[in-house]
């Protein structure tokens, strides 16, 4: 960690929060320190998640509602996260920056993040690099990621706001409700509403909103056209984002959802170091001799696991 200057990141030098990004990414040793010490600086950045299918518009909207932000004279982060190819490991869809408007913007960190797989690697390193960027002083942290599986789950868990994007054309409002995005959305946009079809689209998924609101209207979800690449709607959903953040905050929402974020995070690492700690050499071999006399053994999974389980209470 002696490279990184945590002085310098808090100041929001751009160096040193690429380094610490990268340093958390890569899971480096020490990385529990470095939390440790910005933890005081974090809290202050609101975080917001753009998720929803590949090519919907996520990037576009995104660099519009920055120079919205930037009118504003806030600073932005934004952590671009991309499934990973299960063949070569690289990111799926290449370094999936597209929003070149701000690059030589000072106020606005935009980082790509390859997901790795399952088990909560993304989650974890995308918040730590929210966190990150919020020590640095950035007013607002952008999750952008391509809503497949459970990435885009992660990503609401991340997020104060979540912004799930949608097109006319795909009969994505469907797959939106089978694939859980309805219940993660605080705010639905149907982008490319220049597009054919796009009204009966937005009557259906409105439809499909007024009967989910009717039993949960603490938030009313609503649904926002927009037309990104024209810079269309784009207000709209700027002044939806800020609505939701005021609502969070007078409701206790915000309070609430950084508790159970903070709750979730100590479990992660209890969960993480037991699992270090469980896996031993002795218990790592009998589990590999196990698996190597597959054929011959007699001992089911649960025997297996009750027996290695029960040596550790002794
Ligand atoms: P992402 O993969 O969700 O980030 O999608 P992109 O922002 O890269 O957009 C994918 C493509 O759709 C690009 O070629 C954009 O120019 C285009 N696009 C984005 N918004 C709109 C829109 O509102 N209308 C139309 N017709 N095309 C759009």
């Amino acid at each position: 960690m002696a490279h990184i200057d945590i002085q310098a990141l808090v100041r929001g030098d751009i160096r040193n929060v690429s380094r610490a990004i990268s340093f958390v990414e890569n899971n480096r040793n020490g990385k529990d320190d470095l939390l440790d010490n910005i933890f005081p600086e974090i809290g202050k950045a609101y975080r917001i998640g753009v998720t929803g299918p590949p090519g919907a518009g996520k990037s576009t909207l995104a660099d519009k509602l920055i120079s919205l932000m930037r009118a504003r004279a806030n600073t932005v982060g934004v952590i671009s996260i991309d499934p990973t190819s299960p063949f070569t490991g690289g990111a799926l869809l290449g370094d999936r920056i597209r929003m070149n408007q701000h690059s030589g913007d000072p106020g606005v960190y935009i980082r790509s993040m390859a997901s790795r797989g399952s088990m909560g690697g993304l989650a974890v390193s995308a918040q730590e690099a929210g966190d990150i960027l919020d020590a640095a002083g950035m007013d607002i942290v952008i999750f952008e990621t391509v809503g497949v599986g459970q990435v885009e789950l992660d990503v609401a868990e991340a997020a104060d706001s979540t912004v799930v994007v949608l097109v006319p054309e795909s009969g994505d409002e469907v797959q939106a409700m089978k694939s859980g995005l309805m219940e993660i959305a605080d705010i639905f946009v149907l982008n490319k509403s220049d597009r054919e079809g796009s009204e009966r689209a937005f009557v259906e998924l409105r439809n499909i909103l007024d009967l989910k609101n009717t039993r949960n209207s603490d938030w009313p979800v609503e649904i926002l056209k927009t037309a990104a690449v024209d810079n269309e709607g784009v207000h709209t959903v700027y002044d939806k984002i800020q609505e939701h953040y005021q609502f969070l905050e007078d409701s206790g929402g915000l309070r609430k959802k950084r508790q159970r974020r903070y709750e979730k995070r100590v479990e992660g690492l209890i969960r993480q170091r037991l699992n270090t700690m469980f896996w031993n050499t002795r218990r790592t071999a009998k589990l590999t001799d196990a698996i190597n006399r597959i054929d011959t053994i007699n001992k089911s999974p649960y025997s297996l696991a009750q027996e290695l389980i029960r040596d550790l209470a002794i």
